[in-house]
Order: C-alpha cells, then structure tokens, then sequence
C-alpha cells in the first residue's frame, strides 16, 4: 500500500520567495517538456489529476508546492529546453526555476528526469553539472520505462552511466519508472521518506 495519504495543491509562484515557508523538507522533479513530469508526479501520489498532463509540452510554467502526507512539499517545476517558446520566455523561466533550485533552502533532493530512450543529450549534461557546481543534491530518474524492454532498459541506462563517467567521479542515485506501469514510483517514495528520517533524527 502507498504511503502517501495525502496529496493537496498548494500554490503556484514565479518567484521562489513567495513559496510556502521552508519548514518542511521538500523534493522537486524537472525535466526537459514531455519527458513524462506530470505523469510520474500523479503516479507516485496515487492521483491522476495532481498535476496536470496534457499533450501541450510546456504548459507548467510556474513553480508548484503540492504538501504530501502534511510532512513534506513536493514541487512541479517548469520543464526546460522547450523550443516553441520565446526566447525571453525560456530566459524568464531559466531565472525563475534557476532561483528556486540556488536558494530553496529546504530543497533536500531534485529528481531530474530523464526519458529512458534517449541517449545523454547536451542540454542535461550542462543542466547537471550547473546543479554540481552549485551543490543542489539530485538523482536521475529514467522515465517510460514500458517503452523498451528489460535488456534494453539496462543498455540504454549502461550506455548513460559509461557516458557520464567520462566527465563524472560520482554517479547519481538513478530510478527507472514507468507511469504506465506504475513501477519504480515505491522506490522514490521510499528514497524520500529515508531522507525525511535521517533529517528529522
Ligand atoms: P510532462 O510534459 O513532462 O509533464 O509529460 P506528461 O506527463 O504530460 O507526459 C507526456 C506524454 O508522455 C503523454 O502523452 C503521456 O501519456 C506520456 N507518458 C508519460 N509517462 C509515460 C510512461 O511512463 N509510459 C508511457 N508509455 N507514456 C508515458
């Protein structure tokens, strides 16, 4: 059974400085648009309608606190690299979401997910390294995990972990999920709740 009890939208901001006060810890999930944020976000809380999906890439646009179990927050933020938006607007979003991630004192984990298809792209390898650089603490979580088989899923995350090597001492902690299947989602909640404990203790 789910740990997750309670799942409730809080607010939405553009400014990391109107966001809920940092008195409980709290973990975010990004990704590049359409890697499958909401999808996952509505998987490990049990709701499908948490955050929205749709087939509109692009459209959370803000920074989201969802209060889980009333313990801790976790946070939709703005998918990145989206092409079809202007190029003030992506500036705009890169400020707001860059902000939140340097100076959200309570931000014990972000997810940064990736889908399972694609190989390391440019885009979040630099993403990465600005969130090393500024010791944001993150894991990977590989996303659509249903779209290739169990061989394939190990190559392609192999594949990923030899490339990162070139250029990293240290591996993330890594998911694989599927929202579709419902895979993988216990395991962040878990990871979460460790987190939660060891702060907390
Ligand atoms: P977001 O833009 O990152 O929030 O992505 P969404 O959650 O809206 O998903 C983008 C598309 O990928 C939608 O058509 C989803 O149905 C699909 N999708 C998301 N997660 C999965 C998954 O685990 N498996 C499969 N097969 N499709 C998924």
């Amino acid at each position: 059974m789910s740990s997750i009890k309670t799942a409730e939208f809080v607010i939405s901001n553009s400014n990391y400085k109107n966001c809920p006060t940092n008195h409980l810890p709290e973990y975010a999930f990004i990704g590049r648009s359409n890697v499958g944020k909401s999808s996952l976000i509505n998987a490990i809380v049990n709701n499908k309608k948490l955050a929205k999906t749709s087939s509109n890439p692009g459209k959370t646009q803000l920074i989201n606190h969802f209060i889980i179990n009333q313990k801790w927050y976790l946070v939709d933020l703005p998918g990145y690299g989206y092409a079809k938006t202007s190029k003030s607007n992506r500036e705009k979003f890169k400020i707001m979401t860059s902000n939140y991630l340097k100076y959200r004192a309570n931000l014990f984990c972000l997810f940064v997910l990736i889908d399972i298809r694609h190989s390391l792209q440019i885009i979040d390898q630099n993403f990465m390294k600005w969130l090393a650089n500024n010791e944001i603490p993150f894991c990977i979580v590989f996303t659509k995990s249903d779209k290739v088989n169990t061989n394939k899923q190990k190559n392609n995350i192999n594949t990923y972990v030899h490339e990162m090597k070139k250029e990293w001492k240290k591996i993330p902690d890594i998911f694989v999920t599927s929202s579709l299947k419902k895979t993988g989602t216990k395991a962040i909640i878990d990871y979460i709740e460790n987190l939660n404990r060891i702060q907390i203790t």
